[in-house]
């Protein structure tokens, strides 16, 4: 560990290392990452992999849009196999409303250049024949989204990064920081480094290294828990959500299903810990819609946080309040699949003042001055 560096990101997970990457790919490799635990310890090693497209949020799409293309090179520009599927993402909706918003969604999406289809159960039966489409009122479907394994994707921005340069410093906890005229100066279980940029990356903990520099960043993690069987043959290509019948499911590239809901009784905070009410939900409810899965057994079940915001969509860019310092936090249950696009775009602003393919201008933190129009696409 050096004692000054240009740039500090607090946060060793895929948004903390895909930004690291990127700085270091466009030519600053002066960069240090803090993780206060293991790389994808956090949120990312705990998450389901899936990368979706289908949003109803125009920034999600396109941000979505963006990084499924820099998903697509990911394993060969960093030599690290993430085990990048694209069988598409089916959703299912349960609920007139909500069909009639899809379709609405659709139209968006389409405008913005996604190829996605609007299937109806009948179609989706012909497609899927192994799941059962009772009271399913609509679908849609995007061949292009897909998953991915969370912790080689975290690991090959990371083993990219250090490649390029960068250091990524594990087990090293950020407990305080002080804004100075010209930077930071950050107090860590290790010693203390100064930096001229910081910029958290920190996922469930977004709000506490806010606090550390005077930001409020209005964000609150719950814990969502999650579950996978024993491992049998591929034959399940998609990815099955549903917002409205409040699950997600896929098959990973071992064979096993991985499964999770959401539950709109968990206080925000975190807890680590799991219960059996969610493995009797869940499997009831998946063994209905999936009646192969009855057949299988769990192996493992643990639970993670999503990090929340107001509207559901990331809040990406600098503290008007405190010059230097950035975010890429509030991700909501889906910063896995944009953290490529969020790491590139970030890294632009950082060192050209602008981003090159992505406008993110809109996810800044004054936009809820303006009101809240959340995201209606999320478990
Ligand atoms: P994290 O991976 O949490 O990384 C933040 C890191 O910061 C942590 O490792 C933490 O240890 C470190 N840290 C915190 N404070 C400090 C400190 N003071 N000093 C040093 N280090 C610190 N997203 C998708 O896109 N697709 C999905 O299918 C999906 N499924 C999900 C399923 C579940 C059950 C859960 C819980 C989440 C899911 N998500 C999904 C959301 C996704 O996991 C997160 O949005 C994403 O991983 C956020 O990445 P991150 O790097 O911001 O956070």
């Amino acid at each position: 560990m050096k004692n000054e560096y240009k740039v500090a990101i607090i946060g060793g997970g895929i948004v903390g290392c895909s930004i690291a990457y990127h700085l270091a790919k466009f030519g600053e490799s002066d960069v240090v990452v803090f993780e206060k635990s293991y790389l994808s310890s956090g949120s990312t090693g705990r998450c389901a992999g899936g990368i979706r497209q289908q949003w109803s949020s125009p920034n999600n799409v396109i941000l979505a849009m963006r990084s499924v293309s820099l998903f697509e090179k990911l394993s060969q520009e960093t030599g690290v196999d993430i085990e990048y599927e694209q069988g598409g993402y089916l959703v299912l909706s349960y609920d007139d409303q909500e069909a009639a918003q899809f379709e609405k969604n659709v139209e968006m999406q389409r405008g913005l250049g996604l190829d996605v289809q609007i299937l109806t159960p009948k179609q989706v039966k012909e497609r899927y024949p192994y799941i059962d489409v009772d009271g399913v009122r609509l679908a849609t479907f995007c061949q292009k989204d897909g998953h991915a394994n969370p912790h080689l994707a975290n690991f090959a921005y990371a083993k990219a990064a250090r490649r390029l340069g960068v250091d990524i410093l594990t087990h090293t906890e950020v407990i305080a920081v002080e804004v100075l005229k010209d930077g930071f100066e950050l107090f860590t279980n290790k010693g203390i480094v100064r930096s001229q940029i910081l910029i958290n990356a920190a996922g469930p903990y977004s709000r506490e290294i806010g606090k550390m520099v005077g930001v409020d960043l209005p964000t609150e993690s719950y814990r969502h828990q999650i579950m996978v069987t024993e491992a049998v043959k591929n034959f399940f290509d998609p990815m099955a959500i549903s917002f409205s019948g409040n699950f997600y499911m896929r098959q990973t590239k071992h064979g096993q299903f991985i499964m999770g809901q959401g539950d709109i009784d968990e206080k925000p905070g975190i807890n680590n810990d799991v219960t059996y009410k969610f493995e009797k939900e869940m499997a009831k409810k998946m063994s209905k819609i999936f009646p192969f899965l009855s057949k299988l057994r769990i192996v493992r079940h643990w639970s993670g946080h999503y990090n929340m915001s107001p509207d559901a969509q990331p809040i990406i860019g600098e503290s008007p309040k405190v010059p230097n310092f950035y975010y890429a936090v509030g991700f909501s249950g889906h910063g896995f699949m944009l953290a490529p696009a969020v790491g590139e775009a970030l890294a632009q602003m950082i060192l050209y003042g602008k981003t090159l393919h992505v406008d993110i201008s809109e996810l800044n933190l004054d936009r809820f001055e303006k009101g809240v129009v959340r995201e209606k696409n999320v478990v």
